[in-house]
């Protein structure tokens, strides 16, 4: 493979090319502009600029994103991949009743042996239908969507976008719309709120059109349903209606891999210490796994699934509750499942020092921006 030369590194540099070929010579190495250059002559060079050579040899296992990256497309190669249940997040404009269809759908079959039927409040939690498990995150809102995916976290499979029937589309719809598609995430529309006596359901078809949504009965592929949140009027024909689409999504994973997943919500409690609500993606995480969670580790000591139980095992799409982590991790922060303890104690320990080490950058900078200010 051909190096680079004096006039790359000096584009690279800012420097005019020959102004590189004069320094090198003051470094003992003779060249012209289009010589290309040994990996030591450009560290040497590199250095005299006060640039340190970011080439690295190893690949850096503090790097999670990357390790988590390397699980996600190993599944695809994966010959164990199972399905798994769809991930959902509930969208739509305030009022329109976003945290009502949570609540209503957090309270729907639920069995008896499950804790008295209470689900507890962890980031996301499951519901049955029939034989299988819908997973919804319990954040409505854009802002927690968009903080995911800011952050490389793509764990949402379907967006339930809620319309009231008798208010119809509106700003926060249309964002909705927008994260969703930018995201490459499918839409089901809700129309709500259709015990309402202004609802008018054809007239917010009509708007959601202009928007690319479009329903089956007019060419479209955009699975509508019409619902009350409120009295549970089609709740579960809307359940149907995400098994079918995650039917169609073909969604898979592999619970013999590695676990890796996201964090919800994380917390300090004070009996407990640390707390986080955690989805997995890959694999299955269990009791006692040494784990880095963004610039935390740990140990998963108590594990918790959202009907209060205590769980060995989490499976791919599953929300649980951990604790044993040194420290409170962020929400979108990725996890991964490490051999042994010492390394995710080390990989863990590193993360935290140069999250440490950036936020005082970021502290000087400003110290020094007040200083010019004030000049
Ligand atoms: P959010 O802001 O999207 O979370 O909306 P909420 O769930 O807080 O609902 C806003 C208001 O609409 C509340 O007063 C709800 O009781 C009401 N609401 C929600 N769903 C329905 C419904 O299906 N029918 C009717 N009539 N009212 C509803
Ligand atoms: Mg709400």
């Amino acid at each position: 493979e051909e190096g680079m030369n004096a006039q790359d590194l000096g584009k690279l540099l800012h420097r005019e090319p020959a102004e590189i070929v004069k320094k090198l010579f003051m470094l003992g190495v003779m060249t012209n502009q289009n010589q290309s250059l040994d990996k030591d002559t450009i560290e040497l060079l590199a250095a005299e600029y006060g640039i340190e050579s970011k080439e690295k040899v190893h690949e850096d296992i503090s790097d999670i994103d990357n390790l988590y990256q390397k699980e996600v497309e190993a599944s695809k190669e994966s010959k164990h991949q199972e399905s798994r249940p769809p991930v959902v997040t509930i969208m739509g404009h305030v009022d329109h009743g976003k945290t009502t269809l949570l609540d209503r759908l957090r309270h729907t079959n639920v069995s008896e042996h499950e804790a008295g039927g209470i689900t507890q409040k962890i980031g996301a939690y499951q519901v049955r239908v029939d034989d299988r498990l819908i997973t919804f995150l319990d954040t409505p809102g854009h802002a927690a969507f968009s903080n995911m995916r800011a952050r490389g976290a793509e764990v949402t499979d379907i967006v339930v976008l809620v319309v009231a029937a008798d208010d119809g589309v509106m700003p926060q719809t249309i964002e909705a719309i927008d994260h969703a598609k930018s995201a490459g995430v499918p839409i089901i529309v809700a129309i709500n709120k259709m015990d309402a006596p202004g609802a008018n359901p054809s007239h917010v078809t009509e708007q959601l059109m202009k928007y690319n949504l479009i329903p089956e009965d007019y060419g479209g592929d955009t699975i509508f349903v019409k619902i009350s949140a409120k009295t549970g009027d089609n709740v579960e024909e809307l359940l149907q209606m995400i098994l079918l689409q995650a039917d169609v999504l073909e969604l898979k994973a592999d619970p013999h891999q590695k676990a890796i997943g996201t964090v919800v919500e994380a917390r300090l409690s004070r009996g407990r210490g640390p707390v986080a609500d955690i989805l997995v993606q890959q694999g299955t995480l269990e009791v006692g796994d040494p784990i880095v969670v963004g610039n935390t580790f740990g140990r998963v000591r108590v594990m918790t699934n959202d009907k209060g139980r205590r769980v060995k095992k989490a499976t791919p799409s599953m929300p649980v509750e951990i604790t044993g982590l040194n420290d409170v991790p962020e929400s979108a922060d990725k996890f991964v499942v490490f051999e042994d303890e010492k390394t995710a104690r080390a990989v863990g320990e590193q993360r935290a020092q140069n999250a440490l080490q950036k936020q005082r950058e970021k502290v000087q900078h400003v110290t020094l921006d007040n200083l010019f200010d004030t000049m």
